[in-house]
């Protein structure tokens, strides 16, 4: 292998790689998939724009990802793999392990549930991959499927490292880290959070055990141990160990799950072994595994909805490197199914009087109708707003008048409106997420269908409409 780390050789930069497609998109960042031009090796590219992370006072976590990875190094297999960081001007790049098969969630998700092989044997692979985290001295904190991912060979990687803890730093060292342990504060995801942290905001290596637990639950049942409309309600559940299994659930498993769904977390199962993670490994549900070669993954019973990208996902005839326009065409090659949606050359505002009248009417059986004081809806669609750690799900109302209305669709109240004015803006980040900048307050919005520029597209245009351009008041 190549070797890529910053210390074996030059430093690189943005153009000793080919950048390909978009795999993904977090709250701070963008990920491509992209070739290392000397080898021809596949990487996944993480890139941050710093002003973004600034503005955003995310500098802590970025720093606590990129330490956290560092003291990982490459001896497991378990995690994605840092292999070099670099800057540009504008931004940070993470060059990491390509996980070409995607999120353990996708494959649940897609087999309803795994069976008992599969099941144990990701079990499996996630104890060796909690025992090697326990060694380093590192709590996860954030575990649940959507962290985990899958190499191509089905294997798993553990990623995700912004909200882990160091609990034993003397390989990080250093004093900035130490500082990161001390503060506590809420972190995690409201479905797989152990009640150590809604408790008292602590968390140590049995908090990432109770997140096994959830997980094991999930691949089994095919649905998590704890939901509810809200994050109040999940919270609720976990802090009173409301959950049940479905019929047909596996014994082995059930009892594996019972043993870490435990609330005090020192009685979880492997949480005070001498070397862990013992008894996790002597459970039934791991009987006849051999622990030093788990060998191949067993088969998912269906992978025909695994598409490989034709002739390659990073087109060679691609300049090195990413600058702003390379940014934007590789953001708008991905919105381009977006953008399609809407009638080319028809703005939402363009109804005649007898159109408005007719929609009215129409608009009386929509459920939604008695929160828009008679407007008439242009758009309407569920979005992610953020504040703070957890997005709430609204139902946005774009109505004629102008109006911007939220509404709470579990218990059908109105939650609010964002204020109309001639100053309002909006900003596509990429086609997942959006913002909407008004002169008090910026609104972070995010579409899970992925129609973020269409958002912005029929706000803007509902702008232009009532507050045409070149007429803005002195
Ligand atoms: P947030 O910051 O909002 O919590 P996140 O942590 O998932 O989101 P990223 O780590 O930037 O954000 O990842 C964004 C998406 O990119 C992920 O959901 C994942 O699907 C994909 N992704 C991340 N890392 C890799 C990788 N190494 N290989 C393949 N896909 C990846």
């Amino acid at each position: 292998m190549t070797p890529l780390n910053e210390d074996a050789g030059r430093k690189r930069s943005p153009a000793d790689f080919f950048f390909g497609k978009v795999i993904g998109e977090g709250s701070f960042s963008t990920v491509y998939l992209a070739k290392d031009v000397h080898t021809s090796r596949e990487f996944a590219i993480k890139v941050l724009e710093k002003a973004h992370i600034i503005r955003e006072k995310k500098t802590e976590y970025v720093m606590r990802e990129k330490e956290v990875l560092r003291i990982l190094g490459s001896s497991c297999s378990y995690f994605v793999h840092l292999y070099s960081t670099f800057q540009d001007r504008e931004r940070l790049y993470f060059v990491l392990t390509y996980a070409k098969n995607g999120e353990l969630l996708k494959h649940i998700n897609h087999h309803k549930k795994f069976n008992f092989e599969c099941t144990r044997y990701y079990a499996a692979e996630l104890v060796l991959a909690l025992e090697y985290l326990r060694s380093k001295g590192i709590v996860h904190r954030d575990l649940k499927p959507e962290n985990i991912l899958f190499d191509e060979n089905f294997h798993l990687l553990v990623t995700d490292f912004g909200s882990a803890k160091i609990e034993r730093s003397e390989e990080a060292g250093d004093d900035a880290e130490k500082s990161l342990q001390r503060r506590r504060s809420f972190v995690g995801t409201a479905q797989f959070v152990s009640p150590e942290m809604l408790k008292d905001s602590t968390s140590s290596y049995p908090s990432d055990l109770w997140a096994l637990g959830c997980i094991v639950f999930q691949m089994a049942a095919g649905e998590m141990p704890f939901t509810g409309p809200t994050d109040y309600l999940i919270f609720a559940k976990v802090e009173n160990l409301d959950y049940v299994f479905p019929d047909g659930f596996d014994e082995r498993v059930k009892d594996f799950v019972e043993k870490l769904l435990v609330l005090e977390p020192n009685r979880r199962l492997g949480a005070l072994d001498a070397v862990p993670y013992t008894s996790l490994r002597e459970h039934q549900i791991f009987a006849g595994l051999d622990w030093d070669d788990l060998g191949p993954p067993p088969k998912l019973s269906d992978a025909s909805y695994i598409i490989e990208e034709p002739g390659g996902a990073v087109p060679d005839h691609m300049e090195p490197g990413l600058d702003s326009e390379k940014v934007s065409k590789l953001v708008l090659t991905d919105m381009i199914p977006a953008l399609k949606k809407s009638e080319p050359g028809r703005k939402i505002t363009d109804l005649s009087p007898e159109e408005i009248e007719k929609r009215l009417l129409l608009q009386a059986t929509n459920a939604y109708n008695d929160f828009v004081g008679g407007h008439l809806i242009l758009k309407q669609g569920l979005l992610d707003k953020r504040k703070g750690l957890f997005p709430r799900r609204r139902m946005f109302l774009l109505t004629l008048g102008p109006h911007l209305y939220y509404v709470d669709p579990v218990t059908m109240t109105l939650k609010g409106e964002i204020p109309w004015s001639e100053d309002l803006k909006t900003e596509a980040r990429n086609f997942k997420t959006f913002f909407v900048h008004t002169p008090k307050r910026k609104y972070y919005l995010e579409d899970p269908e992925g129609y973020a520029p269409e958002w912005c597209k029929a706000i803007e245009q509902v702008k232009e409409h009532y507050f045409p351009p070149g007429q803005k008041l002195a």
